[in-house]
């Protein structure tokens, strides 16, 4: 697993090793953290490798998915060259030793490929409306060009291939300071800060809590070969920032006030996902809500700030 110390990969890799499994964690570190994945050192299927995916990777493995990429604004905006590097770069290197060894290859797409719809909800069908040129096109445009070259491998090299287009995830070990939504109100709340809207917080996310994105992501790996995806992984709840922002307020009991930010460029308007066929194809939807899924994250963020 490429990514693997990161906030969605340290889980996946805790799931894997529970049934059984050996995991390689692949990560350079730049926003994932050995804290993530401490606990897994012990475990003899368990191995953490240093390793930048933007260089060829020669290891003997049955399965990749390939997780890497910095994914909230703030950080994949950090350094945009890097960031495009990492998602084609690493795309074309996995890709390339899922060919040598012949084995399936699962990308952490994205609902960005999606840019600013003009299609709602958003089914896998939609190409799309994204910029090209924008502060989010590195991880955007990075995205759908490791998606085009996953179907060229596909249909080039017969590579097994699953391409989950994963919408907003939230939950335990997201990093505080990355700037989500999600990570951002919680620690304000908790802080007894101002709760930043950025625009009117009329704008909408359908958030989906982690434990349910790893259910889908390992049932997609494990479906049968002719599933190639591209397959939307989210939870179709679509909530407006001000709606999360109350909840967040509720939950914790805050009184911290709603202030308005400018709103950063690009930002889409509303995402809400079409999951019909993770339904039909995987047998996959999520189950904790977003009330649920917000509590555990808070639980999780007061003892970490
Ligand atoms: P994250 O930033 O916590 O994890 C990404 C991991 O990749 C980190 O551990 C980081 O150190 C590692 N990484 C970055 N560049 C690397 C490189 N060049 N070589 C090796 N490792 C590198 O983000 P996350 O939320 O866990 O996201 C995981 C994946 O899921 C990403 O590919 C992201 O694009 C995708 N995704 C996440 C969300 C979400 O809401 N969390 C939504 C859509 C897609
Ligand atoms: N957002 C916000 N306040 C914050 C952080 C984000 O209102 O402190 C908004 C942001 O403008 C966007 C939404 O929340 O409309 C989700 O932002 P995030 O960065 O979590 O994810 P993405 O925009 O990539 O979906």
């Amino acid at each position: 697993m490429t990514g693997g110390a990161g906030f969605v990969g340290s889980h996946l890799c805790e799931r894997l090793l529970d049934r059984g499994d050996e995991v390689v964690c692949v990560d350079n570190f730049y926003t994932g953290s050995r804290h993530n994945v401490y606990h897994l050192l012990d475990n003899p299927r368990f191995e953490l490798v240093r390793h930048d995916v933007t260089f060829p990777l020669y290891v003997e493995v049955d399965q990749v998915y390939n997780l890497a990429c910095p994914a909230s604004p703030i950080h994949y905006q950090n350094d945009p060259v890097q960031t495009t590097k990492t998602s084609f770069l690493g795309a074309v290197n996995m890709l390339g030793l899922a060919k040598r060894l012949h084995i399936p290859i699962l990308q952490a797409s994205t609902s960005e490929v999606y840019g600013d719809p003009h299609v709602h909800p958003q089914q896998e069908d939609y190409w799309g409306n994204v910029n090209p040129i924008g502060i989010r096109s590195c991880y955007d445009e990075g995205k759908r060009c490791a998606e085009t070259l996953f179907f060229d491998y596909h249909r080039q090299h017969r590579i097994e291939i699953k391409v989950a287009r994963i919408f907003n995830t939230y939950g335990p070990r997201m990093h505080p300071n990355d700037g989500r939504v999600v990570s951002n109100f919680i620690c304000q709340a908790l802080r007894g800060q101002d709760i930043t809207l950025y625009g009117d917080g009329s704008q909408t996310r359908s958030f989906c809590y982690v434990s349910d994105l790893v259910s889908g992501l390992i049932k997609l790996m494990d479906s049968d070969a002719s599933v190639t995806g591209p397959i939307n992984l989210g939870n179709p709840g679509e909530f407006t920032m001000i709606e999360l922002a109350n909840a967040v307020r509720e939950l914790t009991g805050s009184s911290a006030r709603l202030v308005q930010m400018p709103l950063p460029a690009d930002d889409p308007r509303q995402r809400r996902p079409n999951i019909d066929r993770a339904r039909e194809q995987l047998g996959w939807e999520p189950s904790v809500s977003l009330r649920e899924g917000l509590a555990k994250t808070i639980a999780y963020f007061a003892t970490v700030i």
